[in-house]
């Protein structure tokens, strides 16, 4: 037996071991030789902390490529890595170390003191920058000797990640050696990704997006990635003419389409622009296309089952949808209430199966109940529908479905036909608590040049919208809440206008 994951990354080892895994806009260069001793130094480094097989490692650290080699000599030592995001505040990272009691905690050094009241318990605390440098990486210093990989199989667990808390508290997904690593083959094969690739990483480390969707891909075709601390779009047009894919949050795609420079000739080298971890606009799809001649390649995933769809590499990736499930994953739209499989084009929960899929929540075991089926599907959380062609649409979350007066009204829908309107940025539709309706259908407006009124929006959807869909308020707010990964924060909008109706 080997080390499962890791496996996935020596198999695929460039021969020449001086080519470029990391490059950061600095210069910095790490070659794949680099990666090798550096992540066997942090694995002898952890067994030389007592960390055992199984055992935790946290980590809440600004992005760097020691974080990626901190990543890969948790995995190597057998130990479950888990990394925190960087936004966090002392008392959340308190919750998240209570519940995953870590054998180690990797800290800024900057925030170790702040960190102190909830770290007491963790037996070893260490530090990393966002130079790579601190008592963590000193600990790897140390290590000289070349590290055997631990063994893990395919069902031990590789990382534990916490979801993004869009909607309630983060759960902790459990994510196996095999989970990772055959979502990491399988994306390669799609997305045909190779050794001659060069990826744009400006995503954070501590999603599943930047982590596992972007760095596992590369690991796996022995490519490059050019590391950037954060989405710089000025920096990213630069960069374009050495590298050939990119993957970001819809934020990346709209932040770039206000860059004067980006137009065909700027992305004649780039042969992939992938989307995902938010709904990425039609209209951002088109303009895209329209400016650079790519057509944006979105898919869908989570944290609990890597990514699960995508469009096609080489057919129609089609604006507003998320493509086909992948190669071994079964994806079904059934109805909430009976179960049962619903028809092509009906909406209802979607969910998936597959060698993608999480071993269950950490420590939850009753919520990871609930969340499975008898036959081992998944329930996702997110409603959609399967048209004809066997492309899959998400229409939204279980949890923002609006019930007005015991009828159904899928934000989306309404979504939609706001942003349709000339002078509208964006919307949101949320449910708000209604003395009469249950909830209220209303809209949260950002407004830009020659916006219309709320009068004038109401108008416009009251032929177009069933009137229970109709919005009862449309508000104008000058943007929406979102999180790191580019989420719109409903919850938030629902509890900032809870009181509309009184
Ligand atoms: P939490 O589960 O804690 O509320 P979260 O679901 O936002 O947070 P993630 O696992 O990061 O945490 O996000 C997964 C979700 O992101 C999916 O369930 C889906 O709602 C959304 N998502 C991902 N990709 C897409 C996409 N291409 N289009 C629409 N939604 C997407
Ligand atoms: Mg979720």
């Amino acid at each position: 037996m080997t080390n499962h994951l890791f496996a996935l990354v020596r198999e695929n080892l460039p021969a020449d071991p001086d080519k470029t895994f990391i490059e950061t806009p600095e210069g910095r260069r790490y070659s794949y030789g680099d990666l090798l001793l550096r992540s066997g130094a942090y694995a002898a480094a952890l067994v030389a902390l007592g960390v055992k097989p199984g055992d935790r490692v946290a980590a809440q650290v600004e992005k760097s490529a020691e974080v990626v080699f901190l990543y890969l000599g948790a995995v190597r030592a057998g130990a479950v890595f888990l990394p925190l995001n960087t936004a966090y505040t002392p008392a959340e990272i308190g919750y998240f170390l209570g519940d995953a009691e870590p054998a180690v905690f990797v800290c800024d050094p900057a925030r170790q003191e702040a960190l102190a009241a909830v770290t007491q318990a963790v037996p070893r605390v260490l530090t990393l920058d966002s130079a790579g440098r601190g008592s963590a990486s000193e600990a790897a210093d140390r290590e000289t000797e070349a590290f055997t990989d631990v063994e893990r199989g395919p069902e031990d667990l590789a990382a534990i990640l916490y979801t993004s808390g869009t909607t309630g508290r983060s759960k902790g997904a459990m994510l196996s050696h095999d989970n990772l690593a055959s979502n990491a083959r399988t994306l390669v094969e799609y997305w045909r990704f190779t050794a001659d690739d060069v990826l744009i990483h400006a995503l954070p480390v501590f999603h599943t997006h930047g982590l596992f969707v972007a760095t596992n891909t590369v690991l796996a075709s022995g490519g490059t990635m050019l590391f950037l601390p954060r989405l710089d779009s000025k920096l990213i047009l630069s960069l374009m003419g050495r590298a050939t894919a990119m993957m970001g949050v819809p934020t990346f795609y709209t932040r770039l389409l206000k860059e004067p420079g980006l137009d065909r000739a700027a992305a004649a080298g780039m042969r992939l622009f992938v989307s995902g971890s938010a709904p990425l606009l039609a209209e951002t799809h088109r303009e895209w296309q329209a400016r650079t001649g790519h057509a944006i390649l979105e898919r869908y995933g989570m944290t609990e089952t890597n990514m699960s769809t995508s469009n096609p590499y080489a057919g129609d990736r089609v604006a507003g949808t998320v493509g086909m499930p992948l190669p071994g994953v079964a994806l079904r739209v059934v109805d909430p209430e009976s179960g049962k499989a619903l028809p092509q084009d009906e909406v209802g929960m979607i969910e998936v199966r597959g060698p993608n899929v999480f071993k269950g929540y950490w420590r939850m075991p009753e919520k990871t109940a609930a969340e499975f089926k008898a036959d081992g599907f998944f329930i996702t959380g997110d409603l959609g529908k399967v048209d004809s062609r066997g492309y899959v649409h998400i229409v939204g979350r279980g949890k923002d479905l609006i019930i007005t007066g015991g009828f159904n009204v899928y934000p989306k829908e309404v979504e939609t036909e706001i942003d349709a309107l000339p002078g509208v940025v964006e919307s949101a539709v949320i449910g708000l608590p209604h003395a009469d309706f249950g909830e209220g259908v209303t809209a949260v407006v950002v407004p830009g040049e020659g916006a219309p009124d709320e009068a004038a929006i109401l108008a416009h959807l009251e032929g177009r919208l069933a009137k229970f869909k109709c919005p009862k308020r449309v508000l104008f707010a000058p943007e929406l809440p979102r999180n790191a990964m580019g989420k719109v924060q409903k919850n938030v909008l629902r509890e900032t206008h809870a009181g509309l109706y009184g």
